[in-house]
């Protein structure tokens, strides 16, 4: 039977501020990691994209600060900007509806040191960010890490590789041994897992969950099709055409085709936005902020755009390279069909690229249905690679270009948001 935030524990205070947002009912990922986290033990908790897995850690800690207390209570370590912003702002909005004394800080590195020195002189109990600001932070003395009593790290098997272990592990250090912590994501590798328990205490607690085990809602379907590696960006724009969806992601390999891709976007009248780590923090937060609100309703991302974000309203997640590792498809994907909503994935591969589709139906249990776009709509199809090659000649295998930068047709107009 559905258990309600009440009999989870869950404080009534914080039931208010829940209903504010119009939440009465606990996801399958939140009735079992609340009352994990609540236990006190560290915990590994693996969900599906878009399960709520935000307010799956915060309720159970906003109830373990002690309003009283100033100083850092809780940290969230999150692998990028935009998904810190999110989960501050998560943050943020909970206290706030709730009517608690709880405050947030937001410490990620590419904005302003100073101001964010000013903030931490608040004193705030939450601290959410990136690991090397946050520990630039601790070295600097403006944050106290000896009040830590929990430590989550927010879309955590991406935290535990190579790139980012090292000085997650130092800001672990320098708290107290008995902390807490906590990792999330929707996928979780035996390597990232095993990373995960050797900085954790004995006993941890793995959490999956709910009734549906995959990692990717079962409300997405996945589509693919076919297309000569030329053809690719006419596929894109006969697909956007055909959908016409209101709110699509585009993900592309290589983050330097991104601007040229989003100014041929422009060019044919389709509002598009780029994001992608290279850009300027201000772009980054314009093109987030001018999808959100439906200003432009096709955003072309690199995989800084997959990891956790939650838009509502994505309705289609388009990859016009497709990328060979599975998890990343997941993640992809996984910005449609949130909360339930019904999710279109489309993969537009060459001949070449066909055979990682499989290897995502392997990985994730997925089915794939082949499609094209026929008389302008999307259509059950059976093309092969030779219908291709009759068609149009054999081409090199390969996505959207390849490193060089192809000149951008100027905008005849000015409709791309920046
Ligand atoms: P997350 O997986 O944490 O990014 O959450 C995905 C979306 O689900 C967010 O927009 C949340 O506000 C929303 N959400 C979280 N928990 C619930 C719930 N119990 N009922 C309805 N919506 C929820």
């Amino acid at each position: 039977m559905e258990k309600d935030f009440m009999a989870l524990g869950v404080s009534e205070a914080l039931q208010k501020g829940l209903a504010a947002q119009r939440i009465t009912v606990p996801t399958p990922i939140q009735e079992k990691m609340i009352p994990a986290i609540a236990g006190g033990q560290d915990v590994i908790g693996r969900s599906e994209t878009g399960s709520g897995k935000t307010l799956a850690y915060l309720l159970p800690l906003f109830m373990k600060i002690d309003p009283q207390v100033r100083g850092t209570q809780i940290m969230v370590l999150t692998p990028t900007h935009e998904l810190a912003a999110q989960v501050h702002r998560q943050a943020e909005l909970l206290a706030q509806n709730s009517g608690l004394d709880i405050r947030s800080a937001l410490i990620i590195g590419t904005a302003g040191i100073r101001r964010q020195m000013e903030r931490l002189k608040e004193k705030p109990q939450i601290v959410v960010g990136s690991t090397g600001r946050i520990l630039d932070l601790i070295r600097k003395k403006k944050i106290q890490a000896h009040l830590v009593k929990t430590i989550v790290l927010d879309e955590g098997d991406r935290l535990m590789d190579d790139g980012n272990l090292a000085s997650v592990e130092a800001v672990i250090k320098t708290t107290l041994r008995d902390r807490q912590l906590v990792l999330l994501s929707a996928s979780v590798s035996e390597e990232a897992e095993k990373r995960a328990r050797g900085l954790m205490k004995e006993n941890v607690m793995f959490v999956e969950g709910g009734a549906q085990t995959g990692a990717v809602p079962e409300n997405i379907d996945h589509y693919f099709i076919l297309t000569a590696p030329r053809e690719k960006f006419v596929m894109l724009r006969k697909v956007l055409a055909g959908e016409k969806p209101e709110k699509a992601m585009v993900f592309l390999n290589n983050p330097e085709n991104i601007e040229v891709t989003v100014d041929k976007l422009c060019y044919h009248g389709i509002a598009a936005a780029g994001i992608y780590g290279l850009a300027g923090k201000t772009d980054r937060k314009n093109a987030l902020e001018d999808f959100r609100a439906g200003r432009v309703r096709v955003l072309v991302a690199s995989d800084i755009g997959a990891r956790g974000l939650d838009i509502p309203g994505v309705t289609h997640v388009i990859n016009l390279d497709i990328p060979e590792d599975p998890t990343h498809y997941l993640h992809r994907a996984g910005r449609c069909g949130r909360q339930q909503a019904k999710g279109t994935a489309i993969s537009i591969v060459t001949p070449y690229e066909r055979r990682w589709i499989h290897k995502y139906e392997k990985a994730w249990g997925l089915k794939f249905r082949q499609k094209d776009m026929v008389g302008g709509k999307l259509a059950d199809s059976t093309k092969t690679k030779k219908d291709l090659e009759k068609k149009g000649g054999k081409q090199p295998a390969g996505a959207s270009g390849g490193k060089k930068k192809a000149a951008a047709p100027k905008p005849p107009f000015a409709k791309r948001k920046k």
